[in-house]
């Protein structure tokens, strides 16, 4: 507590004699407009009034004490409500009042400095205010005269500091050689005065809030000012007296550094290696932590902005679209979302974000949007009864198989598939003849059956698809050198010569050994039926060559995995060795191991090997950086140049047992779930060989965090991030692949459905798979429909079947998301199993599932979008039916079970999520759904199953979450009669929704704040304990020198007033809503990169 002034008034409690006493020490000259203002101004109004207009200097400091006593007691709310009654307005009158004398009074000018620091700190608009009083250069004015004063100077300081939250004072005070008055107060190492010297720096910083003072400043060559005067303090503070000024220095060197010239200039200086040496003397005393964060920051945003090693930014696949002439100049028109400006727009928008959820409150009706009419006539919609074939089939099978007992021609029916026209159109000719792609279905022709799947295999020459059988040159090395063949080199370097031919016939028959020898038996899921189906999927690169994994087969590895621990600092650490490689370059090998468009590269001997060229692979570029290091550049969307996150790819020659670090270095998105605990999965071909196929979770110091790489070609202002994780190999000689999620391919879908399509018993389950439509490429997309089959052909059987309500099930329409195609799996194989709940469930619905909405996508490895670069989450509301068929048909089939009068009583999409953890549901506007069906629909609101949380989720977990999503289904149907003839009721609390079992509003409590600063372009880490209000408290506290003797006999007078007349003075004068401090407004948390907020 510091007061100025002599206090003479006494206080009886009440607020008129307030005023009496106030009139007891004003003079004459101010009497009467206080008078004036009695009737109708509150307490505080009266003071403020007064201070503009006494002339006296101890009723000034009188006034000025009361006030400063009240808000510095106070909270904000205080100031805030000063501010509102002109307390800044009040405050700058009686400066100019008093500095515009000839010979300024100090006693008065440094309490009323202060007050109007501490005010204007809080005050937005007290820059404008203060130009409009013609405050801003007085007080400049002051400081020029006063360089030699300390306390005034440090008072003037602050106050200019405040006015500059506005832009133009900021630049007018530049404009008026601020920045040198400023600059020429800040002298090298001192003990004396530090509380000035940090005002002078926090001030000059301030002004570097424009882009004019910024380009000044480094035209006039402070940036190399500011690193010497750094240097200098660094090495001279020992005894660590003056870090708050060296943290000083460095944000205002952040500041300065804002522009391109800035940092250019700060480059030129040698600011990296001055910072990169100073930061590794302030890592070894905890007290100079503080220090290296801002230093890291600055060495960040500093260090030259390198290009992507890579030709073009595009992506290194293209496809030919249909309708167009040529392939488009897609760089030409970049992804509306690609600029850095909307990087929230570039977040997933089904990330529904806080203000989504809080659309649902909507109350005004109007708003509500109206039910969009159909995007397409009636007439196309007929086009999709066949796939409701569970309405027409007449079952006779039933009637055969109860006479014969044969199950087995039971399945023969639902075998067929039907095909479409353009099932043909391949990728090279999909523009050219649009003729035969004009989206009508009308033609269709039912194939020839497909034969049993064990038949099929049979009769498959397994060696005639010898040019999908092949494996990647990593395998083939690591197979023939653990089968005791040649050397693995020496081999290669003759396989080059031979035949092709030969070669595949030696890789099959290894192939066939391998799998008598080790075949791993995993359920539902068969290598050689793999090849098979893989062998028709249609690739823009044409895929020759199998990833080991989805071949082989993957097990869940047991036991739950929990989220790995984030050592402390890690990311620092990571940047150091990434500056390090600006700064020491004699280990740095830059050497392109691994190119996606050259396959004739050559690699070191001793190098990792990389390959990603094959279905849902994707890997661009490997650069070796050190030894023991590589750069990873992944492959932008085919015909795009952005969404890069998914990655997947083949790594081989490695040592055992040493730490390989891997970046990739071009990912999009400004934070990720690898910096809260996720890793990247691994898969070894020598572990699988060994009896544990298994994908697990692996990697150490895993962080994600903003690089200095741009777009090779420059169009875009992308800001990349880093993604490094580091693997410790356990075999020498392995082939592993590593991926950013479990892989889940098409092939695996298709080979998937048909071991579906087996296992069910025809008698009971109606099980059948078609083909919805054709994709760009040529793919097809699978509908498969699950119900039970009616227990007999009796009329009233056939009617319950035919009567069931739809349950519409999608998943995989971000390729990305491979999470979704394995939570679809487990619905899948739930739905077809033996469960009794499964059982009811075939009973009490029909489920149309379409398992993967962007085939495509899937097996291009891209991430977001569909091979038009479109998202195809985004085509829903006016889907092309040549350019989006999955979403236009998937439309259309919807539209026509509406029209039959069928609509689904559940849809749902199945999605991943890339920054969100754990299950949870995203429910469509509960108002608007209600309002555009016009009837009353029971919802589920937005719930999470905690169960997961802290684990990384596994594919048994994943494939657990479909199952269970499959119980809550449960709760759907009206009919619990059908439940409780299955005895379920022992099984299932029907009371009890499954989902709301402890269930969580999943945006209550997400991640908290990232560990450390993803991004470098923020404003500079705040020091604990250095704000401007303790500052000017404790320049108030301190008496200088050079300053007025008088102060300190003040104090020990104004102590001398009672605590209790003080807080009443308090309470009279301010409104009782912002008297009490613990009434706080409840604040707000708000993470701008998480692009989420969340309300305490
Ligand atoms: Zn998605």
């Amino acid at each position: 507590m510091s007061v100025y002034g002599q206090n003479h008034f006494t206080w009886n409690g009440t607020l008129r004699d307030l005023h009496g006493s106030y009139t007891g020490f004003c003079t004459g000259r101010g009497r009467p407009s206080m008078t004036a203002t009695l009737s109708s101004s509150s307490g505080l109004e009266v003071l403020l009034s007064t201070l503009q207009n006494v002339g006296d200097v101890e009723s000034t400091l009188n006034i000025l004490s009361v006030l400063d006593e009240l808000l510095s007691a106070g909270t904000d709310r205080r100031i805030h409500y000063m501010i509102k009654k002109g307390g800044s307005e009040a405050l700058l009158t009686a400066l100019v009042k008093y500095g515009h004398t000839f010979s300024p009074n100090y006693t008065i000018l440094i309490p009323l400095l202060h007050l109007l620091a501490k005010v204007g700190h809080k005050d937005r608009r007290i820059g404008m205010k203060a130009e409009e009083a013609g405050a801003v250069l007085l007080t400049l004015n002051l400081l020029k005269h006063n360089g030699q004063h300390a306390r005034r100077t440090a008072a003037c300081l602050w106050v200019i500091q405040v006015f500059c939250s506005s832009v133009s004072t900021a630049n007018l005070i530049g404009e008026n050689y601020g920045l040198d008055v400023i600059y020429r107060l800040i002298p090298q190492y001192t003990t004396k005065h530090l509380h000035a010297i940090k005002a002078a720096i926090n001030a000059f910083s301030a002004l570097l809030c424009t882009k004019a003072n910024v380009c000044s400043a480094v035209s006039k060559g402070y940036i190399s000012g500011f690193l010497w005067l750094y240097e200098d303090w660094h090495s001279k503070d020992n005894q660590d007296v003056a870090i708050a000024i060296r943290h000083a220095l460095l944000c205002c060197l952040l500041k300065a550094t804002d522009s391109t010239a800035g940092r250019q200039a700060f480059l030129s200086q040698g600011g990296i290696r001055l910072l990169y040496q100073t930061a590794q003397t302030c890592l070894l005393s905890k007290n100079l932590e503080c220090l290296v964060e801002p230093s890291v920051q600055l060495m960040r945003k500093c260090l030259p902005r390198i290009p992507l090693p890579v030709t073009s930014d595009q992506s290194a696949y293209s496809f030919l679209l249909p309708g167009t002439p040529a392939f488009p100049d897609v760089s030409e028109t970049p992804d509306e979302s690609s600029d850095e400006s909307d990087a929230e727009e570039a977040e997933d928008n089904h990330e529904a974000n806080n203000r989504d959820y809080d659309d649902d409150l909507e109350t005004d009706v109007n708003k509500l949007r109206l039910p969009p009419d159909p995007d397409r006539p009636k007439e196309l919609l007929t086009q999709y009864s066949c796939f409701c074939p569970e309405l027409s089939h007449d079952f006779q099978e039933l009637d055969l198989s109860s006479e014969t007992g044969d199950s087995s021609t039971a399945s023969s029916s639902s075998d067929d598939e039907v095909v479409l026209l353009n099932k043909d159109r391949t990728k090279t000719t999909a523009g050219r003849d649009s003729s035969t792609s004009d989206g009508s279905y009308s033609e269709m022709e039912i194939s020839s059956r497909d034969m049993p799947a064990a038949a099929h295999l049979e009769a498959c020459d397994f060696h005639s698809h010898s040019s999908i059988l092949g494996t990647s040159p990593g395998f083939r090395t690591m197979v023939r050198g653990a089968m005791g063949e040649a050397s693995p080199c020496q081999r290669e370097d003759e396989q080059d010569n031979e035949e092709d031919g030969t070669e595949e016939f030696y890789h099959h028959t290894i192939i066939d050994r391998l799998l008598e020898r080790h075949g791993a038996g995993i359920p539902h899921h068969d290598p050689k039926l793999y090849c098979a189906v893989a062998s028709k999927t249609k690739s823009i690169p044409d895929f020759s060559i199998l990833a080991f994994p989805d071949f082989w087969g993957h097990l869940p590895p047991p036991g739950h995995q929990p989220m790995a621990p984030r050592k402390p600092n890690i990311q620092r650490q990571k940047v150091f060795e990434d500056i390090q490689r600006f700064l020491k370059t004699d280990d740095i090998i830059n050497h392109v191991v691994f190119d996606l468009e050259d396959s004739n590269l050559q690699c070191q001997s001793d190098s990792l090997r990389f390959f990603s060229k094959f279905e849902s692979g994707n890997l661009r570029k490997a650069v070796q950086v050190r030894r023991y290091e590589y750069d990873l550049i992944l492959n932008p969307d085919v015909n795009s140049s952005q969404h890069t996150q998914w990655f997947y790819f083949e790594v081989s020659n490695m040592a055992a047992d040493v730490p390989y670090r891997f970046n990739v270095i071009n990912c999009e998105k400004s934070n990720s779930q690898f910096n809260y605990g996720m890793q990247p999965v691994l898969y070894s071909v020598k572990e699988a060989l060994e009896g544990r196929p298994h994908w697990i979770r692996t990697g150490t110091e895993i962080c994600y965090f903003r690089n200095n790489f741009c777009p090779a070609q420059g169009r875009r202002r992308t800001t990349f991030y880093t993604l490094t994780f580091t693997i410790t190999f356990k075999h020498s000689e392995d082939v592993c692949y590593l991926a950013y999620h479990y892989p889940y391919t098409y092939s695996a879908l298709m080979a998937h459905l048909k071991i579906l399509q087996k296992s069910v018993d025809p008698a009971k389950v109606f099980f059948k798979q078609q083909t919805l439509c054709s994709t760009l490429a040529g793919n097809s997309c699978p509908i498969v429909t699950i119900t039970a089959c009616p227990v007999s052909r009796r009329w009233k059987d056939l009617h319950q079947m035919r009567n069931r309500p739809y349950i519409v099930l999608t998943s995989r329409v971000h390729p990305g998301e491979s999470n979704a195609s394995w939570v679809m799996k487990g619905t899948l194989e739930f739905l077809c199993s033996n469960d009794l709940v499964a059982q009811s469930l075939r009973e009490a619905f029909v489920f149309k599932v379409i398992p993967m909405l962007n085939p495509d996508g899937v097996i291009n490895g891209t991430n977001r979008c569909d091979l038009n670069s479109k998202d195809l989450n985004r085509q829903w509301s006016k889907p092309d039916p040549l350019l989006s068929p999955t979403i236009y048909h998937t439309k259309g089939f919807l539209y026509y079970l509406n029209i039959i009068g069928r609509t689904p009583v559940v849809f749902c999409d199945y999605h991943g999520h890339s920054r969100k953890k754990n299950v949870f549901l995203y429910g469509c506007s509960i108002k608007e759904t209600l309002w555009q069906s016009g009837s009353a629909v029971d919802t589920v609101g937005l719930k999470e199953d905690p169960g997961y949380r802290g684990l990384q989720t596994g594919t048994q977990e994943h494939q657990e979450m479909g199952m269970k999503f499959c119980h809550s289904l449960l709760s759907v149907t009206k009919d619990t009669r059908i439940l409780y003839s299955r005895k379920l009721i022992n099984h299932i609390d029907l009371d009890h929704n499954m989902l709301d079992h402890k269930s969580h509003n999943c945006f209550e409590d997400d991640e908290p704040p990232c560990a450390e600063e993803i991004e470098y372009s923020g404003g500079c880490p705040t020091l604990k304990g250095s704000d401007l209000d303790s500052d000017i408290d404790s320049n108030m506290a301190h008496v200088d020198d050079d300053d007025d003797k008088e102060h300190n006999a003040q104090k020990h007078q104004q102590d001398s007033i009672s605590q209790s007349q003080q807080s009443s003075i308090k309470n009279h004068l301010f409104p009782p809503q912002t008297r009490q401090p613990s009434v706080d407004t409840p604040s707000e948390r708000r993470d701008l990169r998480n692009g989420l907020s969340i309300a305490k």
